[in-house]
């Protein structure tokens, strides 16, 4: 179900060009992107509020209840986030990643801390171009290897003009501090403060040095979760320190959405 009104509340959030594209060229259904700042009561075609959380009668069991523009919750075929055991090997990498410094903000949106970046960061994916809007943490990470889940995971949130959108993931594991992290950290707002405002903040800072990936088509991985997201998760860490993640855990003791049935889908690794 399309929300005009949402969409375009939320992308006027973000850089003005990417905000006109999006609204002019009619994204995808259900644009309620993950992260997105404001984003606590997700807003109906009927325009009341919808609470939804992680765990207890708005957890993730009972997203796809709360409200019809959530069903793909239930019903959808490819959600996410997975366990990306049994990855097969893919092609090229047919990825480009060209992030560049630039001013940020920082929001915490009640689901999560959201660094909305300033325009000009781009990837290309299979020769399409996504435009970097945002990144925001999930604790502990949301897509798991072997079961397993590393205590932090990043999402790199990009939209291409079509609206369908190609999300970057990265584990954070401990180790040493990163001070991009510190100050990201330092910048989150407290409640009812305007958002944290970082100069130059640099998201190549938090990519791992290894290009290869995991890559599978799927969905965002809060409500509405629309099946409109390019999934690349980057097989390599990045190191914070446990104080970094003590931190993220006293505002997010639990922010993620458990693994989902993978279905027909095959995953691929790519160097
Ligand atoms: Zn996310």
């Amino acid at each position: 179900m399309r929300r005009p009104g949402i969409t375009c509340t939320i992308l006027v959030t973000f850089a003005a060009a990417v905000a006109l594209l999006a609204c002019q060229t009619d994204p995808a259904d259900d644009v309620a992107i993950e992260g997105e700042p404001d984003a606590h009561h997700e807003e109906s075609a009927e325009g009341h509020e919808i609470h939804w959380s992680y765990e207890g009668d708005t957890g993730p069991a009972m997203w796809g209840s709360l409200d019809p523009s959530f069903a793909a919750c239930d019903d959808g075929v490819r959600q996410s986030p997975v366990d990306l055991t049994g990855a097969v090997a893919g092609g090229e990498s047919e990825l480009e990643i060209r992030w560049q410094p630039g001013d940020a903000e920082v929001v915490d949106n009640g689901h999560t801390i959201v660094v909305n970046v300033a325009e000009g960061s781009a990837i290309s994916l299979e020769g399409r171009e996504f435009a970097l809007l945002q990144f925001h943490f999930h604790h502990p990470s949301e897509h798991t290897v072997e079961g397993s889940a590393a205590p932090i995971d990043i999402h790199f949130v990009h939209a291409a003009a079509e609206g369908d959108l190609a999300v970057i993931g990265v584990f954070l594991e401990a180790g040493e501090a990163d001070p991009t992290i510190q100050s990201i950290w330092e910048a989150i707002p407290s409640a009812g403060e305007s958002p944290g405002a970082l100069a130059a903040l640099d998201p190549g800072a938090l990519l791992p040095e290894g290009g290869s990936h995991y890559r599978y088509p799927g969905s965002l991985t809060t409500p509405g979760c629309s099946e409109i997201v390019s999934w690349v998760v980057m097989t390599e860490s990045i190191a914070v320190s446990q104080d970094q993640i003590d931190a993220f855990a006293a505002l997010y003791p639990m922010n993620a959405r458990p693994v989902q049935p993978l279905n027909e889908r095959t995953i691929e690794l790519r160097q």
